[in-house]
């Protein structure tokens, strides 16, 4: 029976030390009890209460960890088949298929250019699918150290056999490659995995799974990638699908690891719409061979999507953001600090080339019309946040004219008593932000 909070708290040592990562033990306990962390995440608890709370007080998915050092790929420990029921925590890793024969200056190049910028945040490749396309074990370990070295990125080392692994699997095992033995694991690389401590990938059916993952936690194998093979869209989604729920809703710890797919369509179009679907139904690891920004970008945005936490919105800083080198006579425009938002408006100044002042009232990342009706975008905030950055301090004369959004024209008149200053009533949709500064915003100053 599944324990709860409380028991959980009982078995703790309760001296709130903070250790863990979580300021008290009860937080640690609720935790525990959502299946979001383990029991052992607390250095001080004893070996009897982990005794007494034994299985029930484990995640039903175990983590597993690819990679070293800040860019180590953590995956799996998923607690909800939804994310709008609490959040997806360890985002999926996107990997590039890379082969040991390749120029490997040249693929590592393409490894670096897939790294974007979208709403303040840096999305990129992040792992690498290295196969052992040479047939040579030496040639994979050069290969593989190279990458881990230069790109400093977890890897996934591909091979039809354990010999062919060996040689990295042992002289690289301090940057932890994921194992994926083609159709494994055979009972060698089993024992490979166990001796040197590194994750695994188990493929096959369900059935192979089930038992090829019960075979090798028996040999001492901790960590390990389920992965469906060369199937269809189709199958792969149902592998997917029936692993996690047998995972969260039975807790059968068999199935309860991570999976690795890849997206085998050879039409890049249809290949980047496979690793579309397979973000957002449970994968860990996406494999790509596509490497066209066009085709792995909507694959790297899929996944910023989907992990993102629906309760927290995405929010820039509160400040002024200085754009295009604006002077004493440019425009300062007001909006909220709804990423979104922020992001629109300056996409559309950026595009003018007018050089201006952005200023981002903290309405804890909420949008126009929601900030202003949960009164966190009124008069009295636009004059605390103006006030408090000194922006009218950059302006001249004449120039003290905030820009409000013409969504909520209805304060402009309770902003203007407010500031003392005239207020200019801007266009409704950022998307008008252009043509106004260029054409209505030197008519008001002129
Ligand atoms: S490390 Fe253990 S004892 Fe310390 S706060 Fe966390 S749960 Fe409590």
């Amino acid at each position: 029976m599944a324990l709860t909070g409380l028991d959980i708290y009982k078995l703790l040592p309760r001296t709130n030390c903070g250790d863990c990562g979580v300021p008290t033990c009860l937080a640690f306990a609720m935790k525990v009890a959502a299946k979001q962390a383990a029991l052992d995440e607390c250095p001080h608890v004893s070996e009897e209460s982990q005794e007494a709370a034994g299985a029930a007080s484990q995640p039903p998915q175990k983590l597993v960890t690819i990679g070293s050092g800040d860019r180590a790929l953590k995956i799996g420990n998923e607690t909800v088949m939804f994310r709008h029921d609490e959040r997806f925590h360890h985002p999926c890793g996107i990997a590039l298929l890379v082969n040991d024969t390749d120029d490997l200056d040249a693929r590592m190049e393409t490894v670096r250019s897939l790294s974007f910028e979208r709403i303040g945040q840096i999305i990129d490749v992040d792992t690498v699918a290295l196969n052992c396309a040479s047939g040579d074990g030496e040639k994979l370990q050069e290969a593989a150290g190279r990458i881990q070295t230069e790109l400093s990125l977890p890897v996934v080392l591909i091979a039809d056999s354990a010999d062919k692994l060996r040689p990295a699997a042992e002289g690289l095992s301090d940057g932890r490659p994921l194992l994926w033995e083609r159709g494994g694991p055979s009972d060698a690389l089993v024992e490979l995995a166990a001796s040197a401590k590194l994750p695994v990938v188990v493929e096959g059916d369900l059935e192979k799974c089930d038992a090829d993952t019960q075979k090798a936690k028996g040999a001492g194998v901790e960590e390990m990638v389920l992965c469906p093979g060369e199937v269809s869209p189709l199958e792969t989604l149902q592998f997917l699908t029936v692993t996690r729920r047998a995972t969260l809703r039975r807790t059968y710890r068999p199935l309860g690891y991570p999976v690795l797919v890849r997206a085998w369509a050879q039409d890049p179009v249809q290949q980047s719409l496979e690793g579309c679907h397979y973000v957002d139904k449970y994968a860990g690891i996406v494999v790509l061979e596509v490497d066209s920004p066009e085709y792995v970008l909507p694959v790297l945005v899929t996944r910023q999507g989907i992990y993102i936490d629906p309760q927290v919105p995405v929010q820039v800083e509160a400040k002024v953001h200085e754009i295009n080198n604006p002077t004493e006579t440019s425009p300062l425009i007001v909006t909220t600090n709804f990423s979104l938002t922020y992001y629109s408006v300056l996409g559309e100044v950026e595009a003018s080339r007018v050089p201006a002042r952005i200023l981002t009232v903290d309405t804890k990342g909420t949008s126009v019309l929601t900030a202003w009706a949960a009164d966190e975008f009124g008069p009295e905030q636009i004059k605390d946040a103006i006030e408090k950055s000194g922006v009218f301090d950059q302006l001249g004369e004449g120039y003290r004219k905030p820009i409000i959004p013409g969504l909520v024209a209805v304060i402009s008149g309770e902003l203007r008593e407010e500031l003392e200053q005239e207020v200019i009533v801007g266009p409704k949709e950022a998307s008008g932000l252009g043509r106004f500064l260029n054409n209505e915003w030197p008519k008001l100053v002129g």
